[in-house]
Order: C-alpha cells, then structure tokens, then sequence
C-alpha cells in the first residue's frame, strides 16, 4: 500500500468489533478514528481502541516463532517449527490417541472465524477436546435463556423505555455498549436501573441503583416476579398462549417467603425499592435487561439466568421493539461439524453434559484435573491460542501444575504471554490491523456482517492466526480439509452460504445487513425448544438428572456465618484499560491502572484499621495474595473485589475448582468467602 490512504476494519482489543477508520501513510499506519458508518459504535471507541496502534508498534510483539531448547525458548524458522509441531502432534496421537490432545481458544481470538479453524482442526486430528473461553464467559447466561426461550436475546436499547442492567457493566466491560446511547435512552426519558453489588461506572448512571449482596440474585428475581404476579401485572395473553406451567409456577412464587419483605434480609435491598422496580418494569411498553458475567459467575447462574428468563417472558417483554430480541444468524458455511468421527467423549462432558452437547466442545475448567489424574482419560498435549489458563481459570496453582505437566505445549500468541513459560513451541500471531476476517454482529442485535481488513499488506511480525492454522494443517497432511491459501479464500468459502461474496462485502465498506429486524417471531414457528413455547421446567434438565425447578430452596438460606472468612470476594470486575491480561505491556493503557488494588468499603477497612494504599494479605481456603488497599464507597461494606489479570497479585490463586454451576460447569468467581490480614 503505497501514498496515503483510509481503511475501514474492525477494532479486535475486545471482541466486540467497533467499526475503525486507519489511516495509513506508505504502508505505515498513522492514526485512526471510530468508523462513523459502523451500525454499532457509530464513531465511538473506548480507551483500549484508541490505543490499537500502540499495539500494532509494540516493542514486546514476538518476532518470529520460538521453540523450546532446554530451559529456553530459542527463536527458529516457521519451516522448521511448522515441521516441529506436526512431529510432537503425530507422535501424541501415535502414544496416546487423538483424543489426548485439547485445543484452548481465548478471548484474544475471539468466539468467531478464528475459533471455527481451531475447531475444524481438531476434529480432523480426531480429538474431542476443542474447548475455550465459552467454560467461563457468556455460555451460562446463553444456557440459561436457551433452556427457557430456546435462544438469546438482547435488549433492543435504542428502543426501549426501561433498562435494567444486571450483574453488568457496558461502560467499561468487553461488552461495551457506547456511551452516548446510554445518555440517548436517559436523555428521552428512559429509566435505567442498575443490579451490582458494586457502583460501578454504569451504576453511577443509574436512575434506581440495587446493591445486591453478592450472589443473591435468584432471590431478588423472585421477589421481583412476586410482586409483579401479586400486583396482577403479567402479560395474561402471552401467558396464556406460550408459558404451559405458568400456573405451577406462579403458585409457588406467590408464596409469602419470596416476599421482597422477607428477602431483603437476603438480598440486601429495601422491599420497597423492589417493589417500585418490579411495579415500574412490568408497567413499562417496552423494557430490556442486560446481563453481565457478574450473574453467571456463582455456583448456579444458569438458575438465574433462567429466572430471568422467565421474567423477561411473563412480563410480555420477549422480542417486541424496545424489549429483549432474538436475532437470527446468518446463513454461513458450518466448517466446525465432524469430518472424521470424534475418537472419545469430551473431557467433562460426564459431569457437564449438556454444556458440552450445546457447545459442542469440552468444558475446559475440567482440563486440570484430568491432567494431573489422567481421568477419564490422560491429556497430554495442549494448544493454547490467545488465551491465559494460568491466569483466568479458577485455583491457578492447580492449572499450572497441569500445564507443567503437559509433554506438548504449543502457545499461539501476539506477545509473550505467561504461558510461554510452560511452551514447548510459540508461534506469533499478527494483529488484528494485519490480517482479515469476518464478524457476525448479533451480539449486538445487528443482523449484519462486518469485515475485518487489514491494514497493511503483509503481516509486520507473525502471521494471521488463520494462516498459522492453514498451515500446521498442511504441514500435517490435513490440506484438503484446509485448502485456502489465504484470509481472503477462508472467508469466501465461510459466506459461500451467505449470498454475498467477500468482495461484495469490500464494497459494502465491509458491512452487510443480511436481514431485516422484525418482531414476536415465534408467533409463526414457536420458540426454539422442544416443546416450541416457554419452559420454565425443562425436560432436558430432567432427563439428565439435573434439578429442573428453577425454584431452588437453598437460596433462603442465609449465608453469612463464617468465622475464618467473614468477608465476601468478588473477582474480575473490568478494567477499562485492559481486556483481561492483554495489555499491561501497553504503556499508555498500563498508566490509567498501574497497579493491582483491591477495593474495600471504609467501614470494613476500619474494622481491620486497614489505610488506603496500604499493603494486605486477601486470602480464601485455596490461597493468598498481597496487594494494596483501595477504600471506596464503590464497594459495599462486608465485600471485596479485586479486578483479574494480574500477575503478581493473580486473584485466581483465590478462586477454587469446586462447587461449579451443575448445568454450566462455570465457577463461582463472584461470591467467594475471604478474609484479609494487615500486614
Ligand atoms: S469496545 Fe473498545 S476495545 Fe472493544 S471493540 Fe470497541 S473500541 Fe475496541
């Protein structure tokens, strides 16, 4: 790319594919700009995308591939580490099986194109352990709704009048939602209601803010139903029609314990506030809910995620303008199905089952213990693209035994990421301004296509992911099933399906709507389940043994009684400046958060005579770590929170491997019990 020129593509520091303007001077990028034209950020980006060329220029991109010579990593040609791998992966097939190979997928490559590759990859090696981000991010809550509803819905913000974000925060999270659309909804009279148990950046905007106890949130969606089914406030009509058990359900709910009088020793909020918000979401013509991790990261967020479900249906809100909608994918080749036969069951899929059926991958939080035991099978070699185990995952001591115990490790990275401590083999991948690729945009309740393109002609440092795929692949003998010889060819067989080409989508500036928006679309096919209408008891569930009620009666019991760890942790709260580990090496990011705090209400810090910016141990019964004091009112008293991703005060040496929700296998990293120690 020669003289000076704009190119439109897509933001990648999160998955969430802002719309990017780049200018590039002789095949040097120089600045950028959000895409005004982009339907979603409409020329907005947050501090991570304004900071994308500062990680197209980082000085801490990997140069070429690495492999491992002793106690180090020793830089190689890509010929001879292509040739490398595929000797170590036939040679773990040849001993173990296929099947004792996983493939771990991350947020760095995102839950799209690059994800179908890997998964495709894996099963022409035969292995059932393709696995990724999904144990522990968003697939809760997809569950959840899916189990309820048959699929996942969205709020339609720009048209609604009521908003309730629950366990969220689009302010600052990796599902952002832009500002000034926020300020839109509140600037024409819409009320925005706010559920954390922190005042977080959005909170603060709330209309009606509800600080919930940590994992509370079943009881409060109860109590929420209670007073709308007490009120006489349900949709009776849709009801009627579409929900077969309402009225076993509606019995048990009217019961004086899910009272918001009785629950607000539960949940921590005033019965009257519940009743104003219940009183006023019912009421409204067109209400949404948002949901965040915070209501999927407890030992059962699958049954909130159904209680809301349930809300959102029996309130009348389900797929009408304004409400919470479905929004249909489009029709693209499916290159993730079964060449061959997987050769065995995906590791967890015993304990996870129907995880694992709805994902069609193995539940990677099994990964460790099945390392280190061998059970039910022994996994011996591991592929890790654009992820951090060591860090994300729960109980990290656990899962860096298992990775020191792997005989094969391969990280795909665009940085030394902390898990090359523990590669065999690091293959660098480009950036996202280096490579092309397609986005599908119905997180975000757009029906429409984007394009990914890059930047610059050819990758400064490392190779598209894509291409580092295509080629292990035919550096394996896997050509005919990977036979593109570039982004370009992959994405034209990907929308072979689609009715466009790639080149149509260039000359769409890279964004295509595939359908138009429309409404109540089950009033023609029915809801996407087995029975076609709402479950709010669902078979499934019962078929595999799990509780089917979505009416657990644990949840009245209350839960604060214990001696050695008094204090409630929270974990993982976003950071603007970083998308989970990414990014510390950026220095202009790394300044807005320079260093691992955790967040403590003044009355907690006095009771442990605790100042602020003070050193102190947080410990739970799997660990400990040290790191400084923030006090702020952002976090209630009797809580803590510290925020993911740091290395040198990781708060997953906190977090346990037990008591994982029994649908979705997700951990609790939200309501763990801690204490902590003045040093
Ligand atoms: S939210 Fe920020 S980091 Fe994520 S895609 Fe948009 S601009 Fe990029």
């Amino acid at each position: 790319m020669g003289g000076r020129q704009t190119v439109t593509t897509l933001c990648k520091m999160c998955d969430h594919g802002c719309g990017l303007e780049v200018m590039v001077r002789d095949g040097r990028p120089e600045a950028l700009k959000g895409s005004t034209a982009h339907p979603f950020n409409r020329g907005w980006l947050c501090a991570k995308g304004r900071a994308a060329l500062d990680l197209f220029y980082s000085p801490n991109r990997l140069s070429s591939p690495l492999i491992r010579k002793g106690n180090k990593l020793v830089p190689s040609g890509w010929e001879e580490a292509f040739t490398f791998i595929a000797e170590k992966l036939f040679w773990l097939q040849d001993k173990y099986g296929p099947q004792t190979l996983a493939i771990y997928h991350g947020e760095g490559v995102g839950h799209q194109e690059i994800k179908y590759y890997m998964k495709r990859f894996a099963n022409v090696y035969r292995t059932p352990n393709f696995c990724g981000v999904g144990s522990l991010c968003n697939a809760a809550r997809t569950m959840g709704e899916t189990l309820t509803f048959g699929n996942l819905t969205k709020p339609d913000i720009p048209n609604s009048s009521f908003l309730i974000i629950w366990g969220g925060n689009p302010y600052v999270s990796h599902e952002p939602y832009p500002p000034s659309d926020l300020a839109k909804f509140k600037k024409r009279g819409g009320k925005l209601v706010v559920v954390d148990p922190r005042k977080t950046e959005t909170a603060s905007k709330a209309d009606i803010y509800l600080p919930i106890k940590p994992g509370q949130d079943e009881n409060l969606v109860l109590n929420i139903l209670h007073v709308i089914f007490c009120e006489g406030l349900w949709d009776k009509t849709f009801t009627q029609k579409w929900v077969p058990d309402f009225e076993r359900f509606y019995q048990a709910v009217i019961e004086e314990r899910f009272s918001p009088e009785k629950g607000a020793a539960l949940t921590g909020i005033s019965s009257d506030v519940v009743r104003q918000v219940a009183i006023l979401y019912a009421k409204s013509k067109s209400a949404g809910i948002f949901t965040g991790n915070g209501l999927e990261h407890h030992n059962h967020g699958v049954n909130t995620t159904r209680l809301l479900a349930i809300l959102k249906a029996v309130s009348g809100n389900l797929d009408i303008p304004g409400g919470d909608i479905f929004t249909p994918r489009p029709a693209l080749k499916d290159i993730t199905s079964p060449l061959p036969e997987p050769s065995a069951a995906p590791i967890g899929s015993a304990k996870y089952a129907l995880f694992c059926q709805a994902r069609r991958e193995a539940h990677a939080l099994s990964l460790p213990a099945a390392i280190i035991k061998e059970k039910p099978y022994p996994i011996k070699g591991m592929i890790i693209a654009g992820g951090n185990p060591s860090l994300e995952w729960p109980q990290s001591s656990l899962t860096r035994e298992a990775l020191q115990r792997l005989e094969f490790l391969l990280v795909i990275d665009i940085v030394r990421s902390p898990e090359c401590r523990y590669a065999d083999v690091v293959l660098p991948a480009c950036t996202f301004l280096e490579r092309d690729e397609h986005r599908v945009n119905v997180y975000q309740n757009l029906p429409h296509i984007t394009l990914r393109r890059k930047v610059v002609d050819h990758p400064v440092h490392g190779l598209p992911d894509q291409m580092i795929w295509f080629k292990l692949a035919q550096h394996m003998g896997f050509g005919e099933f990977f036979p593109w010889k570039s982004c370009e060819e992959g994405i034209d067989y990907l929308l072979s399906e689609s009715g466009i080409t790639l080149q149509d989508l260039i000359a769409n500036g890279g964004v295509h709507q595939y359908a138009e928006r429309t409404f109540r679309k089950y009033e023609h096919n029915g809801f996407n389940t087995p029975s076609g209408k709402i479950e709010i008891y669902p078979q499934k569930l019962k078929d595999l043994g799990l509780d089917f009620s979505p009416i657990r009666e644990e949840i009245l019991k209350r839960r604060d009684e214990y001696d050695d760890f008094p204090l409630m942790l929270i974990t993982g709260g976003n950071l603007l400046s970083y998308t989970h580990w990414q990014y510390r090496y950026i220095p202009k990011l790394h300044k807005m958060y320079p260093d691992p705090i955790f967040e403590i209400h003044p009355d907690t810090a006095r009771l442990y005579k605790l100042s602020n910016n003070e050193i102190a141990e947080v410990n739970t019964s799997y660990g400990r770590i040290k790191l400084k004091s923030l006090i702020t009112t952002r976090i209630q008293p009797g809580a803590i929170h510290v925020p993911q991703g740091w290395e040198e005060a990781n708060v997953n040496e906190l977090t346990g491997q037990e008591g994982f929700d029994p649908i979705s296998g997700f951990p609790n990293l939200k309501s763990v019990r801690c204490n902590i120690r003045k040093l």
